[in-house]
């Protein structure tokens, strides 16, 4: 059984707000709400039919427990769906529920969910408050955490969003137990990520586990995720827009969404191609003497021990064009996180094309 809930603080210049992470923390929702949402004000809890089916009923009735006046509004699942005509459309469900300026809404979901009702969140009447209730590990432990909403165009990923900061984010492993075993994966990676940018602890912990055991351990699950929301609580503290410490997050991410994009977002979970993005800059940072052979090898081997990863067939060329044309580029230079030890990363903008490209074919080699 798990122990007392964890709690930790998003620091922010104006609207602080508490993580709290605890085992069989959704159907105590409604209680927790009840010290931040005044009686008067109507819920709306954004979900995914999936999510809805495991876990609606639960949160609904908790909410209702607490006295609370709470109604569900759907959007249809998946990633084609984080567009703003989905935006648009909830926004007009919520007209015609009455939504006023102080409504609530509560985003009960992984990642699609949590961007797409965060901008709704943030854009409804200019603004209304926002709970986050994030249901997959990539969510608990990554999108949930520093107010980053967005949806996508036809030309990429995420190139609509707002910055719009939950009241609170209530994060409940339990909830994990529906999800598929692969999404699962797919989410530790970024906690792996965060051992690597900045807990040593926290990798070993990992390399250790095996994902089915973690799955059971109800224990070691919550604290994986509270070390890792630790990290990124840290670091959004700290740079709250993203103007430098926070793009340490993006380990991995720079090959990572370059893969993604290559495979027409078909192939990779966000997480997988991250994994392999975080093996492609171990490499990196190996090839321009940043990083020793064997902490090279101890990254790529933690990762691939999680279990397959879909293949990697890109060309090293194409993925080099599309990182020069990344939104993330600045001055036409392409940024890399690279690990020098585990638990430090830094930021590199002078890595030459060759390297970039043989770092390419290793993974390809890998997979
Ligand atoms: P997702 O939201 O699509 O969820 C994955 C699948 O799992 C969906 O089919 C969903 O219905 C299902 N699901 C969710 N919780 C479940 C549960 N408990 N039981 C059973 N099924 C469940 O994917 P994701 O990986 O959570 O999120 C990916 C998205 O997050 C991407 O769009 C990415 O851009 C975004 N993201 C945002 C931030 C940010 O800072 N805002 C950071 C990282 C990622």
């Amino acid at each position: 059984m798990s122990q007392a809930a964890i709690q930790i603080r998003v620091n922010l210049p104006q609207n602080s707000y508490n993580a709290i992470i605890s085992s069989g923390l959704l159907p105590k929702t409604g209680e927790y709400l009840r010290a931040l949402v005044e009686s008067d004000r109507r819920v709306f809890v954004v979900t995914v039919p999936p999510v809805r089916r495991k876990w609606g009923k639960k949160l609904m009735t908790s909410l209702n427990a607490a006295g609370l006046s709470a109604e569900l509004i759907e959007m249809p699942d998946g990633e084609r769906q984080k567009k703003l005509a989905t935006v648009e459309v909830l926004a007009e469900k919520l007209i015609a529920l009455g939504a006023e300026r102080n409504a609530v809404i509560i985003a009960l979901g992984g990642g699609v969910v949590g961007d797409v009702a965060g901008m709704l969140a943030s854009i409804y009447m200019r603004g209304v408050s926002l709970v986050q209730i994030p249901t997959t590990i990539l969510a608990q432990v990554d999108a949930s955490i520093g107010g980053k909403t967005g949806v996508n165009l036809r030309a990429g990923k995420n190139l609509l969003g707002t910055f719009h900061h939950p009241l609170a984010v209530l994060i409940d492993p339990g909830v994990l137990a529906t999800l598929p075993e692969r999404e699962f994966r797919a989410g530790l990676y970024e906690s792996l990520k965060c051992g690597v940018i900045g807990n040593p602890e926290l990798f070993h912990r990992l390399e250790k586990s095996k994902v089915k055991q973690l799955r059971e351990d109800t224990a070691e699950l919550e604290w994986v995720i509270a070390e890792s929301v630790k990290l990124k609580a840290e670091v959004v503290s700290t740079d709250e827009r993203e103007s430098g410490l926070r793009r340490v997050l993006n380990f991995g991410h720079t090959i990572g969404h370059a893969l993604e994009a290559e495979s027409g977002y078909r192939r990779f979970l966000h997480g997988e191609a991250v994994a392999w993005g975080m093996i492609a800059a171990a490499n990196i940072s190996a090839a321009v003497g940043r990083l020793d052979t064997e902490t090279t090898n101890q990254i790529t081997k933690s990762i691939l021990s999680f279990g397959s990863l879909p293949r990697v067939t890109a060309d090293g060329r194409k993925i080099l064009r599309l990182l020069q044309s990344d939104k993330k580029t600045a001055d036409g230079k392409v940024h890399f996180i690279l690990p020098t030890k585990i638990g430090h990363v830094e930021i590199v903008n002078d890595v030459p094309d060759k390297i970039v490209v043989e770092a390419i074919g290793t993974i390809r080699n890998l997979s």
